[in-house]
């Protein structure tokens, strides 16, 4: 246990074309990479097939609280 770099060290390369990162840019080296790497991340996130989200309370046909139980008939 010696020396671990923590803010100096070597920088952390663009996961998107492998060259140095730069810290205004971090964790992309430009603003580009940047961009790439979220399309990809939206392309990725569209292809997840998504939840059967929230069931949406769809209005019980039958009882109707409210409107009268001994209806006009
Ligand atoms: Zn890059």
């Amino acid at each position: 246990m010696t020396g671990r770099p923590t803010s100096s060290g070597r920088p952390p390369a663009c996961p998107v074309c492998g060259e140095p990162a730069l810290p205004a840019h971090r964790p992309f080296c430009s603003v580009r990479c940047g961009e790439v790497d979220l399309q990809r991340w939206l392309a990725g996130a569209y292809a997840i097939p998504a939840e059967e989200g929230e069931e949406q309370p769809s209005d019980e046909p039958g009882d109707d609280p409210g409107q009268g139980r001994h209806g006009s008939l």
